[in-house]
């Protein structure tokens, strides 16, 4: 496993690598959720190059950009245990250099939902995104439906820029108790932790109560909003039924339908999704 931090560094090892080239972006700190977009970027493609880079551009000012976990040792043994060729850990100015200043904007689709809550945060995911792509070259990308949102603004920045790779989608990966697997879960202290599964339950009502005939997108949005209520530390930001293409909000729930949310547990902020 080659461990690069420059970008001159990566364009001399990437003419090496056998096409077709996988490649998982992360924020590091790796979990079974990244480790499954790494065994299917190997199972897919000749060789697979994966980053970890925290990157300052998606986080608010008071987000936890400071605090968010890194252990890159433990991450880079997971990585070596997948059989993955290349990991790029560039530090910040490999990214954006001095006076850096070329951004991709995102349009409406960045502008809902997570994007309402946490305003330029998929500027900076549209952005880094576009570097890591440019300085990877990859042809297949790997991204999860964890982050339902993230992929759709990815997909959408690749076909309107006419970016020559293939992104794909990988299911969430979840714990046994239903809590999807996250970095940010190291946060959680036992009491919250427990609590953090009552997002699983709420999208687990959304789907039991649309297969059993509900329609009506408000009726399961207030279902949800009163079955996350019931946990003293959990704090609603939003709870959304969507078209699973424009995000834009559905009074009637027709299907392919997004339910995701964002809830905070203590002051942990949680995502999760399911499409319908
Ligand atoms: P992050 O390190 O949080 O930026 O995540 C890197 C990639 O892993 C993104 O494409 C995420 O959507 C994906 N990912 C994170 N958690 C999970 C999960 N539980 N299941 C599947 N993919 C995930």
């Amino acid at each position: 496993m080659q461990i690069v931090k420059t970008a001159a560094e990566l364009s001399q090892l990437r003419g090496k690598m056998t096409a077709p080239l996988g490649f998982v972006p992360t924020m590091g700190y790796l979990h079974e959720g990244h480790l499954a977009l790494v065994r299917q970027a190997k199972a897919e493609n000749a060789s697979v190059a994966v980053s970890i880079f925290v990157n300052p551009t998606q986080f608010g000012p008071n987000e936890d950009f400071r605090q968010y976990p890194r252990d890159s040792k433990r991450d880079l043994a997971f990585l070596e245990g997948e059989g993955t060729d290349l990991v790029f850990m560039p530090p910040v100015e490999e990214i954006y250099p001095p006076g850096f200043d070329k951004w991709v904007e995102v349009g409406r689709l960045g502008r809902r939902l997570e994007g309402a809550s946490r305003p330029g945060h998929f500027r900076g995911v549209a952005t880094v995104v576009a570097r890591l792509f440019e300085l990877v070259k990859p042809d297949r990308a790997y991204f999860g439906q964890k982050d339902a949102q993230q992929l759709l603004v990815v997909k959408k920045m690749v076909a309107d820029l006419g970016m020559s790779l293939e992104v794909i989608a990988v299911p969430t990966v979840r714990e046994p108790d239903g809590l999807a697997m996250s970095s940010r879960n190291t946060y959680l202290n036992p009491e919250e932790r427990k609590q953090a599964v009552v997002l699983y339950q709420a999208l687990s009502l959304a789907r039991r109560l649309y297969n059993d005939g509900e329609k009506d997108a408000e009726v399961i949005r207030r279902r949800m909003t009163a079955l996350i209520q019931k946990e003293p530390l959990a704090a609603i930001d939003y709870i959304s039924i969507a078209d699973a293409q424009t995000m834009e909000e559905l009074e009637e729930v027709k299907p392919p339908a997004l339910v995701s949310m964002a809830v905070k547990i203590g002051k942990t902020r949680l995502i999760d999704n399911v499409v319908l």
